[in-house]
């Protein structure tokens, strides 16, 4: 059969790795970049996507470049702490939660794809237009020596949140709208916080930063961190993932933030690069598949950051996609199959982090105690506290016990 899959991303890349393991040959990836860099900052993989990869063999290479994260803590931008959680194995998951580079696991899978399956990414490929037929699907694409046109039994958007396939389907839709804050991302080596194994969120819904170690502390105590600072601003940034700004108006906008277990100011000027992004994300959409074309990852389901679900949620649906093909009788069925597996599941995830998902007990503590409290439980009750963490697992797909029970997506076609 053969597979078309529309960009090289962390999505693209774990479908083309899914499609192999489910028995399909005829995979081919094309990717609008020149060359695979391995651009971006950290991303978090949730237990459910490492157990996917897991499943495709590459649980130990993906580990190895990162860390697993041991809690996830939530504290008001004074510092004080309103919420720890345990993460990964230490919640009861069968599979660790994994912290790494964007760009790292992109060249691990790019690396992988090529020992597994061969020399199959075609780079330089911009998909510029798709005709869809009973039998197949004819795909347009803009390179440097001019248009190529290929044909395909299935093409797969799997093309980011400027989806070129998603466009042409829904033209209307224009630009990913706006929530009004702005992203500042970078890496920097600072000093190991906490016990060295914690993500923490500090502030609320109008000032943030995140941050989490890439890295094992080192012999001096440092460790690589990744971080996102976010404002709320005025204007729209670029939508673009690689633009690079100043870090010391950021670390301004922090100067208060000196906490007695992290230096913000001091983190953020100490990157080695700032990415500044907006806030945006896609709404939900009618529908994803058609006959034999259907979207993947951003391209289906651009979301906010918040709940670190992003990569986790592209991972799945390159499994299910896989899942679906393997098992359903025709091409049609399976990918109806899959978009009724995947969109209104991704559609409620949406929903959630653009209520801030997890992030509500910040957006809570800062509501009701603006000028910061004594106890974290005078003004937020451990129940309620309970309760935003557990329904966003479960939105997610990432219910500790549900996940460990749920059958595997691993099927090989007959
Ligand atoms: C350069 C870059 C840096 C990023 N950095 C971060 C980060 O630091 N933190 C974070 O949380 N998320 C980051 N992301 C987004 C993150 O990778 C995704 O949210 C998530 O991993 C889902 O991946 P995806 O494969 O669906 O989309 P993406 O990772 O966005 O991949 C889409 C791929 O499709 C390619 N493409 C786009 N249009 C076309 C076209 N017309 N024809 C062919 N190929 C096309 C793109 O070049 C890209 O390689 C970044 C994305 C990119 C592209």
């Amino acid at each position: 059969m053969r597979i078309a899959i529309i960009g090289a991303g962390i999505g693209g890349l774990a479908a083309a790795l899914s499609l192999h393991a489910a028995g399909f040959d005829g995979i081919r990836v094309y990717e609008r970049a020149a060359d695979i860099r391995g651009l971006g900052v950290g991303i978090n993989l949730l237990p459910h996507a490492v157990r996917e990869l897991t499943e495709l063999g590459l649980g130990d290479r993906v580990a190895a470049l990162g860390v697993a994260p041991g809690s996830l803590a939530y504290y008001n931008r004074f510092g004080q702490e309103i919420w720890t959680e345990p993460r990964g194995l230490d919640a009861g998951y069968r599979w660790p939660q994994l912290s790494v580079h964007r760009g790292e696991l992109q060249l691990a899978l790019r690396e992988a794809v090529r020992e597994r399956l061969g020399d199959v990414v075609g780079t330089g490929h911009r998909l510029t237009e798709v005709t869809e037929g009973p039998d197949a699907v004819a795909a347009r694409f803009a390179t440097d020596t001019g248009p190529v046109e290929i044909e395909a039994d299935i093409v797969v958007g799997a093309d980011g949140i400027h989806s070129a396939l998603r466009a042409q389907r829904y033209p209307e839709e224009g630009p990913p709208p706006w929530s009004g804050l702005t992203l500042w991302r970078g890496t920097a080596r600072g000093p190991a916080f906490l016990d060295g194994r914690t993500m923490i969120m500090a502030g609320d819904g109008e000032q943030k930063f995140v941050a989490y170690p890439l890295s094992e502390p080192d012999a001096a105590g440092t460790a690589r961190i990744n971080f996102i600072a976010e404002r709320r601003g005025t204007g729209t940034p670029a939508v673009d993932w690689n633009r690079a700004v100043e870090a010391a108006p950021i670390a301004a906008l922090f100067a208060a933030w000196r906490f007695d277990w992290l230096d913000v100011p001091a983190l953020i000027e100490a990157a080695d690069e700032i990415l500044e992004y907006p806030m945006v994300d896609r709404d939900a959409l009618p529908q994803w598949s058609t006959g034999r074309t259907t979207l993947l990852g951003d391209a289906a389901h651009a979301m906010y950051p918040n709940g670190s679900n992003g990569a986790s949620q592209a991972i799945i649906d390159a499994r299910t996609l896989a899942y679906r093909l393997a098992t359903e009788p025709t091409v049609p069925s399976a990918l109806a199959a899959y978009d009724a597996d995947r969109r209104p599941a991704t559609a409620a995830l949406l929903a959630s982090t653009r209520q801030t998902g997890p992030e509500r007990v910040m957006l809570l503590a800062r509501e009701r105690a603006p000028e910061g409290f004594a106890h974290i439980h005078d003004v937020i009750g451990a129940d309620e506290l309970a309760e935003i963490a557990a329904s966003y697992k479960r939105a997610a797909g990432f219910d500790p016990a549900a996940l460990n029970a749920r059958p595997s997506l691993s099927a090989v076609r007959s």
